[in-house]
């Protein structure tokens, strides 16, 4: 009976043993497994906190990603349309489009970089003929090459924000615009210190929510006067031609940070404008000379 009752109890301690290293492994694996997932989910930069906070849907391949991604290429004569068409109806935006006809300044602007092995070289032809530019760049490649920016701001260039994905803000959801244009500023911000201010939507494409978001973000949205579509490689003859019959005072240079043709042409057309007397500015520059007051 005593032998019996022992084995019971001792059974019964065993069993209880089990169940209490069975449930500690339990919890052990559930408490790696919600480490690794907080892990996995924590977003390691800001701008990535922003768009969780926003549940944006990212790279992911939705359908609006998709459509957003293919490029838009408006017109100047278009943008000139949009803007015009705005004004009849009394809505007027941070919108600078060209600088002053009067003054023999010229902004040449470099969209869609930082490029690991384009914008040195960008920058060393730009110091080369002392010449200062804007860059509108793009989110996701200045947080991969933070040095490529602080070089921009070193060479007295300024820097702008051209979303964090490159997407068409029209094709995405309203609610995602901000977040694109938030994103970028974040890293731009962290990486120079300061909140950038001056925006251009990818391909040129805005509407009436895109404006009022860059402007509630503090941004002067800067369009373009003259586009010799250099991202197509056209040929170095024909990105010259393009720009050099009619580019004008005040006007606006719409070229690219990632394109070869661009790099082999640019010293020409510096040398070139700087002959007949035109001043290479940053858009900040531009836009003071110019009286623009936003
Ligand atoms: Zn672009």
């Amino acid at each position: 009976m005593n032998n019996s009752s022992s084995d019971n109890q001792r059974r019964a301690r065993v069993f209880r043993n089990s169940v209490v290293s069975f449930c500690l492994v339990v919890a052990a694996i559930a408490t790696l497994v919600l480490v690794c997932s907080a892990a996995k989910k924590k977003p390691n930069s800001i701008a990535q906190q922003t768009m969780m906070a926003a549940n944006y849907p990212g790279n992911d391949a939705d359908k609006f990603w998709q459509h957003a991604k293919k490029e838009v290429d408006r017109s100047v004569n278009e943008m000139i349309a949009q803007d015009h068409a705005a004004l009849a109806k009394g809505i007027r935006f941070h919108n600078f489009i060209h600088g002053s006809p009067a003054l023999k300044e010229i902004a040449i602007t470099f969209d869609d970089g930082p490029h690991p092995q384009f914008t040195p070289q960008l920058l060393a032809i730009l110091k080369q003929y002392d010449v200062k530019a804007t860059f509108f760049v793009v989110g996701e490649k200045a947080e991969v090459a933070p040095d490529l920016i602080r070089a921009e701001v070193a060479g007295g260039h300024s820097v702008g924000n051209h979303t964090y994905h490159h997407v068409s803000l029209t094709k995405i959801p309203e609610e995602y615009v901000a977040t694109e244009i938030k994103a970028c500023g974040e890293v731009l911000k962290k990486i120079t210190g300061k909140p950038a201010h001056l925006f251009r939507p990818p391909g040129g494409d805005y509407d009436q929510q895109v404006s009022m978001d860059a402007e509630a973000l503090g941004y002067t949205t800067v369009l373009w006067t003259d586009d010799p579509g250099d991202y197509a490689s056209p040929g170095d003859k024909v990105i010259k031609t393009r720009l050099l019959d009619k580019v004008n005072n005040g006007g606006i240079i719409l070229i690219h940070d990632g394109v070869q043709q661009t790099i082999d042409v640019l010293p020409s057309i510096l040398s070139y404008l700087k002959s007949k007397g035109y001043t290479f500015v940053t858009v900040d520059k531009m836009m003071k000379d110019s009286g623009a007051r936003f």
